[in-house]
């Protein structure tokens, strides 16, 4: 994200939350819930491009795929980095 632009966010167990409820993850991925239970850690925003699209119908359909607990060893694996 340019520095002038924020996600909002306000799951503080997260690798890329900071204070203020701000997402600092350089991109993330926003996708249905069924690509986030069924794809690895692995398949995260830098692939983005070449993914299909996956409608739902609300917001509760939704999920941040970027998501990473913090500590966790996989905040490796997605390509993304802290700002
Ligand atoms: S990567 Fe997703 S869950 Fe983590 S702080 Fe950013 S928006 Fe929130």
């Amino acid at each position: 994200m340019a520095n002038n632009q924020h996600i909002h966010c306000t799951v503080n167990s997260c690798h890329y939350w900071n204070q203020g409820n701000k997402c600092q993850a350089n991109e993330i991925l926003v996708t249905s819930d069924r690509i986030g239970e069924s794809r690895g850690d692995s398949y995260d925003a830098t692939m983005a491009t070449s993914m299909s699209e996956t409608p739902v119908g609300s917001c509760m359909e939704t999920c941040c795929k970027t998501y990473v607990s913090k500590g966790s060893d996989s905040v490796k694996l997605d390509g993304v980095y802290r700002q």
